[in-house]
């Protein structure tokens, strides 16, 4: 847990220099492994390691997250620093400013060593998108890390940083934590600003912690979450003690498993694991029920929609002119703005902007669009009503374990798929967690999936911290 290394270095018994030296030389290692990192921050990292244990020996308290090695996914801005979303398009793009979350890292302490390696623009599920090199799963270097926080998840289960931000616009942060064994959450909407977070869909993307254990994910999502004025969207709620209640139990609590997620698609011992958690949870008091998620099934169609229609409008800015890669000997600015384009975007993000385009055009949007938006609130509505009736949700949070390179590159609806239990969550904005329970009969990670009402974190922390005590 980190909370013992950040007690150490507070207390001058142990040096951050130290431990940020030693995350620097595995990340190094590693990259050549894993390839888990765009930008690694030897110099910029050292340097603050070095003001925190000044701080210390000064008597001042360097904050709650004081001197441990940290991992941001490279769609995050970071003063001075380059920010590449894993595109062509961005691949000089120096950060202007910070972003809040990333800031709000800082000022608790923390020591930012490196930016992640992930799906160009957060688009893909297997880190295979990226512009810079796939990213390999630590525990099985043949297989992919899932993604699109590919880097942040695959750096925190290889040991090499203590905890990691990483974005989830449809399954981002818990689909990689699941298939790398680590914890991953994605907060309420509005919950962690998006101030200097690249926008992917912007009614969907939310940041999350990724991290070895459930309390070091409490603790910094205490740091990151709370009102931004800078993101009109940052909900104004006021932040709670998530790690107070971390260990309070299940007793008591009425979980529920939703039907629809345990049918076709899922395999076996998935199934099986989430099965067992759940009888698992009922030995420690809680209640379990089936429940029903009518709309479940046009989840993935209707995140197909919405994301690529936000996404193609988010990344309109990038036509070589205003932001993004400049190529020279253009005749004239469409041609400008075509070669830009062309030469600065990957397949993946081609496609959803042209899927966008098309959905947002006129005598389509009604079609697809607005129709899309109106399945959108009855998947919400059956979550309003889920939770009339339950605490918790539980369910898998991928319906296969990590996969091999190369396997889903030709079978864009089964990488679809693989966000299948994630994406109603970002489309309802509300909370969920991913937790590592065990591994699959090849060694291989399974993630249990739980899931609250809006604003449920510090409920959701308690149900995963329940389960990783089952399997640690
Ligand atoms: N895998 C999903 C996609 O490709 C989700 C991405 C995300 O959450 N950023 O869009």
């Amino acid at each position: 847990m980190i909370k013992e290394t950040i007690e150490k270095i507070k207390q001058g018994r142990l040096k951050s220099a130290r431990v940020v030296e030693e995350s620097l030389k595995k990340a190094r290692q590693g990259q050549s492994r894993y390839n888990s990192y765009i930008t690694i921050l030897d110099e910029k990292a050292m340097q603050r390691a070095d003001y925190i244990d000044d701080c210390v020996k000064k008597g001042e308290d360097p904050g709650p997250l004081a001197g441990i090695p940290v991992a941001v996914k490279d769609n995050m801005l970071y003063r001075g620093t380059p920010m590449t979303c894993a595109s062509e398009m961005l691949r000089n793009y120096i950060s202007p400013y910070t972003a809040t979350a990333v800031k709000k890292l800082l000022e608790a302490g923390a020591v930012i060593v490196a930016k992640t390696n992930m799906d160009e623009f957060a688009m893909g599920s297997s880190g295979e998108t990226s512009a810079f090199g796939p990213v390999r799963n630590p525990i099985d270097t043949e297989r992919i890390p899932g993604g699109s926080s590919s880097g942040s998840a695959a750096a925190v289960a290889a040991g090499e940083v203590m905890g990691a931000l990483g974005s989830d616009t449809g399954g981002s942060v818990r689909q990689p934590a699941s298939m790398c064994g680590v914890v991953g959450l994605k907060p309420t909407y509005g919950m962690v600003s998006r101030y200097g977070l690249s926008a992917f869909a912007s009614s969907l993307d939310q940041i999350g912690p990724l991290t070895g254990k459930v309390e070091d994910a409490a603790r910094i999502l205490k740091v990151i979450a709370g009102f931004d004025q800078k993101d009109s969207t940052s909900v104004d709620i006021g932040v709670s003690d998530y790690v107070k209640d971390v260990d309070k139990g299940v007793d008591g609590l009425k979980v529920g498993i939703p039907k629809e997620y345990m049918g076709e698609g899922l395999s076996g011992e998935v199934r099986q694991r989430v099965e067992n958690t759940a009888q698992k949870l009922e030995r420690k008091g809680a209640r379990i029920r089936e429940i029903s998620l009518k709309s479940a099934e046009y989840a993935v169609a209707v995140y197909y929609i919405i994301g690529p229609a936000e996404a193609s409008a988010n990344l309109a800015r990038y036509d070589g002119i205003r932001y993004g890669l400049r190529p020279g000997n253009s005749k004239n600015l469409k041609e400008q703005y075509k070669k830009a384009r062309k030469e600065g975007f990957g397949a993946e993000v081609k496609r959803r902007i042209m899927l966008g385009t098309y959905v947002l055009s006129s005598g389509y949007y009604d079609e697809y669009y607005s129709k899309a938006q109106r399945v959108r609130k009855l998947i919400k509505e059956d979550f309003d009503e889920a939770f009339s009736g339950v605490d918790l949700i539980l369910s898998p949070t991928t319906p296969t374990t990590a996969f091999k390179l190369g396997e889903k590159s030709d079978d864009l609806i089964g990488m679809y798929m693989s966000d299948v239990y994630t994406v109603s969550c970002n489309l309802a904005g509300i909370p969920a967690i991913s937790v590592p329970a065990g591994k699959d009969s090849a060694g291989l990670p399974i993630g249990c999936q739980l899931i609250s009402p809006s604003f449920g974190e510090a409920l959701l922390f308690r149900g995963a911290r329940q389960i990783e005590k089952f399997y640690e």
